[in-house]
């Protein structure tokens, strides 16, 4: 794959990128680890100041990262000036909480036969983050800010697509003022991951994007003995129950599955509706979506602007044609467009069955399924029902049913009567193929910290009853 900025909305290639050297690479895991042990030698207040610094620089150039955005991706300008200002709430949060996530927390030196016992959470080192192109600020972000914060360096392989948003995020951290090396982007393809993540100075690594690079990375990393965080597709459930408020459901069923252009992680995409109310969401809902505006992402009333790659927009239309050759119904949109860019249709689909592609596989793009529960018991059979397990969402005002909601769906957040979204004081990931582990909040931070536990005695020779000889 070639390392270029094509327009999405005209198809044009506007730049492109020689990858970087072997050499090259070299040269950029050295500095990220001499940086690392600068990093050793500064305060979480130092640190703090310089992502506070990075947090000003992105709001006062929001407008000009937002168009590069939407020029390399898609998004409409709208979503990408929402994404700058994400990504610098995110930086002054970090900035302002770090000092408490990062503090040594006390033990029972008593019960473990100490004078004094606490445990110590340290950077580990030159973290590598391979990165997508859907939110090509924020997916960095939410891994830089936190693992900056806590002294580790990050070495970024973007999405091929988006070099120029990659170059500038290395260019703000260090107009910021972090040292030279604590955030460098490598622009490499991605057949240079195995030898960057083989480098014995690259402790870990983190990776958010599809299954099958989710597995490669895996790979990789468990036969270097490398810890990684996986934060992989989804294809999350949106069930609506009798007791839903239907219109606002409908109007966010609708957000949740067009934002982004239909290319989030977390986007709704398959929506299950008790039979009850069924055919009053379902008209509801396609009204909403076929009055969306599609068309150039730059102009203030598109709600939906192209998918970011042609391949991509082949694939969703792909999925589509196959449901309905196998007997699927499209309420609305299934056509693809005339013209340049690669823009699709909001569409629903529904009569789904096992064995079409749109039951299992995940939709990368504006195309809803639509799934008749006729009970609460089949409506969590068939939110639970595919290989995924990233976000969810339930609708209903019944205290009790919300409880179950909690409990029963198989994913790694639950949100009810909302859409499902991240903050930076939630943990937020996936279970099953979906992925592991967990960005933001303090046990994002943690996952690339060593849990360190210090134990400090009167230098007695045994430690007491109930000790492990370990
Ligand atoms: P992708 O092909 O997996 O690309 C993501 C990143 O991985 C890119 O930097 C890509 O590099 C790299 N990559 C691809 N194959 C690789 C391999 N075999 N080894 C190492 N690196 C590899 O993903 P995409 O299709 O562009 O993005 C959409 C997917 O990401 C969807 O499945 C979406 O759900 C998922 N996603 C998940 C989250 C989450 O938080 N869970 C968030 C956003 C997106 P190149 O560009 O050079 O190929």
């Amino acid at each position: 794959m070639s390392i270029a900025t094509t327009n999405p909305a005209t198809g044009q290639v506007l730049k492109t990128y020689a990858p970087m050297s072997d050499e090259q690479v070299d040269v950029a895991i050295e500095g990220a680890d001499l940086a690392f042990r600068q990093l050793h030698g500064t305060t979480v207040a130092q640190r703090g100041r310089w992502l506070t610094a990075a947090a000003d620089l992105l709001e006062a150039e929001r407008d000009e990262t937002a168009r590069m955005m939407t020029l390399e991706m898609g998004k409409t300008y709208a979503a990408a000036r929402a994404e700058v200002t994400k990504c610098a709430t995110a930086c002054r949060f970090y900035a302002a909480n770090a000092e408490r996530m990062l503090a040594d927390e006390p033990a029972d030196a008593g019960a473990v036969k100490a004078k004094r016992a606490f445990v110590r959470h340290q950077p580990i080192g030159p973290v590598l983050a391979v990165m997508p192109w859907n939110f090509p600020l924020w997916q960095v972000m939410r891994f830089a800010a936190p693992a900056l914060m806590a002294g580790n360096t990050g070495l970024l392989k973007h999405a091929s697509n988006v070099p120029q948003t990659a170059l500038y995020l290395e260019d703000l951290f260090r107009r910021a003022g972090f040292p030279e090396g604590a955030f460098t982007t490598l622009l490499v393809g991605s057949e240079a991951v195995d030898r960057i993540l083989s480098d014995p100075r690259v402790r870990a690594a983190t990776l958010t994007g599809s299954e099958p690079a989710g597995r490669s990375i895996a790979q990789i990393a468990g036969r270097e003995l490398k810890k990684t965080v996986l934060e992989l597709g989804g294809s999350d459930p949106f069930v609506v129950m009798p007791s839903a408020d239907l219109d606002k459901a409908a109007e966010v069923a609708t957000t949740a599955r067009c934002q982004n252009n239909g290319q989030s992680c977390i986007a709704a995409k398959r929506f299950i509706v008790h039979a009850d109310v069924f055919d009053a969401f379902a008209g509801k809902f396609a009204a909403r979506m076929s009055a969306l505006t599609v068309g150039d992402p730059m102009d203030g009333g598109t709600d939906v602007g192209p998918l970011a790659s042609d391949r991509g927009r082949a694939e969703v239309h792909a999925q589509v044609q196959d449901a309905a050759d196998n007997g699927a119904t499209i309420l609305c949109g299934g056509e693809l467009p005339a013209g340049d860019g690669w823009f699709y249709p909001p569409t629903v689909v529904t009569d789904l069955r096992p064995g079409m592609r749109m039951w299992a596989e995940e939709v990368f793009g504006p195309v809803a399924g639509l799934y008749r529960a006729s009970s609460y018991e089949e409506a969590i059979e068939i939110a639970n029902g595919t290989s995924f397990g990233l976000g969810s969402n339930a609708w209903t005002t019944d205290p009790a049913e919300q409880e179950r909601f909690a409990t029963d769906l198989d994913a790694g957040s639950v949100f009810i009567n909302g859409m499902t979204t991240s903050f930076p004081e939630l943990p937020f990931g996936g279970v099953k193929n979906s992925g592991y582990g967990r960005e933001l909040s303090a046990v994002g931070m943690r996952e690339f910290c060593n849990t360190k536990t210090v134990w400090i005695g009167e230098g007695e020779a045994g430690v007491g009853a109930g000790a492990h000889a370990e």
